[in-house]
Order: C-alpha cells, then sequence, then structure tokens
C-alpha cells in the first residue's frame, strides 16, 4: 500500500495492485505528460498535490471505476472524445456503426444525417469526421450528454447541430435526412452485466429501457420510415442477439436492402436497410 509520502514515479507505478498500464495511465494523467515520459523520468518526486491527486484516482480505480472516467477521455475512430459518468464509455462495437453509416452515404454529396441519442457525440462528429460536406444533426434527452456533445465537437472542430429531446422529439416537422443512426439503449433490465464492470457506473438510461431491451427500436424504425427522403438508410446498433427482432421491425416498417454485419467478435451487432416511400 502506498503511503502518502514522497514517493517517485517508479514507486508508484503498477506497485498498487493495478496493472503497469492503468497506473501509467493515471500517473501520466495527473502529472500533464505523455505516458512514455514516464519511462525517462521514473525518478522523478511527486509534489504533495501529484501524489495525492495519482492517490485519489488509485483509489476510485481500485474500486472499479472505469479507466475512461477517471482519465476523463476515450478514444474513438482515431479521435480523443471527452466522457464522464453522464455518457457511455465509446465501445470499439460502435465503429461498426459508423463504418456502415459512412458506406450508406459514400455516394451522396452534401448528405443529411441524424444520430438519435447521440450521447458524447461519438458517432455524429466522427460521420462529421469522415464527411465535412454532410449536415449533421443529433438528438438527446439529456442535457447533460448533449453539453459533453457539444464539447467534443467544439474539441474537434466539427459543427453538428446538438437538439436536446428524445429520439424525433425535438422535430415536430419533418426535415427529411439520407441517414439516420443511432446505438440506442438496447440492454434487457434485468440482465446481470448492468451490475458488473464498467456498466455500474454508465448512465443506466443509456444502458437499457427498462421495457425489453427492444423499444427503443420500434420508437425509432416506425418513425424513422416518414423521416428519410427516398432512398435514405436507417442503421442501428443493436444486442448480439437482437438482430432478428431488429430485422423484423425494419420489414414491417417497409425498409428494403436490409442487412446486418458482424462486430469484431463475430456478434451480429448492427442493422439497417432502405426506405423508398414506393415501397409502402
Ligand atoms: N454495447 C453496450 C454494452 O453491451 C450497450 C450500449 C447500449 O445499450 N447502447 O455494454
Amino acid at each position: 500500500m502506498l503511503s502518502d509520502q514522497a514517493l517517485t514515479v517508479k514507486a508508484c507505478w503498477g506497485r498498487n495492485g493495478l496493472s503497469r498500464l492503468e497506473s501509467g495511465l493515471l500517473l501520466a494523467h495527473v502529472l500533464g505528460k505523455p505516458r512514455e515520459w514516464l519511462l525517462a523520468h521514473d525518478d522523478h518526486v511527486l509534489s504533495s498535490a501529484e501524489l495525492s491527486a495519482f492517490l485519489a484516482l488509485d483509489n476510485r480505480r481500485r474500486q472499479g471505476e472505469p479507466m475512461a472516467y477517471l482519465l476523463g477521455q476515450r478514444e474513438f475512430m482515431s479521435h480523443c472524445f471527452t466522457v464522464g459518468p453522464d455518457v457511455l464509455i465509446p465501445r470499439p462495437d460502435t465503429e461498426l456503426l459508423v463504418e456502415m453509416a459512412l458506406v450508406s452515404i459514400a455516394h451522396k454529396a452534401a448528405p443529411a444525417v441524424l444520430d438519435l441519442g447521440t450521447g458524447s457525440g461519438i458517432i455524429a462528429i466522427s460521420i462529421a469526421k469522415a464527411r465535412p460536406d454532410a449536415q449533421v444533426t443529433a438528438t438527446d434527452c439529456s442535457a447533460r450528454a448533449l453539453a459533453i456533445a457539444r464539447t467534443n465537437a467544439k474539441r474537434l472542430n466539427i459543427s453538428v447541430q446538438m437538439l436536446l429531446g428524445k429520439w424525433f422529439d425535438p422535430f415536430p416537422t419533418s426535415p427529411l435526412f439520407d441517414l439516420i443512426v443511432s446505438n440506442p439503449p438496447y440492454i434487457h433490465p434485468q440482465d446481470p452485466h448492468l451490475d458488473q464492470g464498467d456498466l455500474r457506473f454508465e448512465p443506466r438510461v443509456a444502458l437499457t429501457d427498462e421495457q425489453d431491451g427492444l423499444s427503443a427500436y420500434q420508437s425509432i424504425i416506425f418513425e424513422a420510415a416518414s423521416r428519410l427522403k427516398p432512398g435514405g438508410e436507417i442503421w442501428l446498433e443493436h444486442g448480439f442477439d437482437q438482430a432478428q427482432a431488429v430485422v423484423q421491425y425494419l420489414t414491417q416498417a417497409g425498409f428494403t436492402q436490409i442487412k446486418t454485419s458482424q462486430d469484431l467478435a463475430g456478434h451480429p451487432r448492427v442493422s439497417g436497410g432502405s426506405y423508398n416511400s414506393c415501397n409502402s
């Protein structure tokens, strides 16, 4: 156990129950230096302010708080995003959603894009980064999440219209979109994962619909049909066992060319399709 006395980087690094990687990241964060700096300066003696800041983070990590929240950031699609307990921690799975979304607008000039339940804004902002000509709008029902999304847009020098409200609520009249994307709350409220690991610290409202894990897809998919331009597409992230239900809603709502893509672990993770008003 580290005590509150003068300690060097070497003494703090990986010697307090955390892995060397995690304690190195926390140390570098507290010292405001890149992690490589630690190697070359492992005899640096931490000031008492640095030491108490490090010990506080180290302690919170040992209580299970996610690294992303302690560091206040996480990388997604090669961009660094600000995160905190008001938003989900970006997952690699969601990069698949962004990739499918980008393919869907690859041949459209200046596409109008809508991201529903944007959280920290990673999806909307990554699309806007990759497609500077896109007109990207994002909604979220949490004002605190939107504040983080706005911070991220500013930090990454991107203009995304951010609107407060649940799903399509901020649009009483219909601007039409070329692409609608969402990573809605899809975990079943009784799923034991909600009480494990990082998920214990994430906003519950972003993880579960408190119903059956599928209600957000119903709300989004059936309304999306009237919010898309002819040939517009919708792409949605979902749970590993939800593809069949999501595909069924897409079919019922009149979407065609429906596809499901698998994440890196081989789970069906993202489904979507195209809407032609003449289909229905
Ligand atoms: N993919 C997240 C998880 O399973 C859940 C995110 C969500 O509900 N949208 O941990």
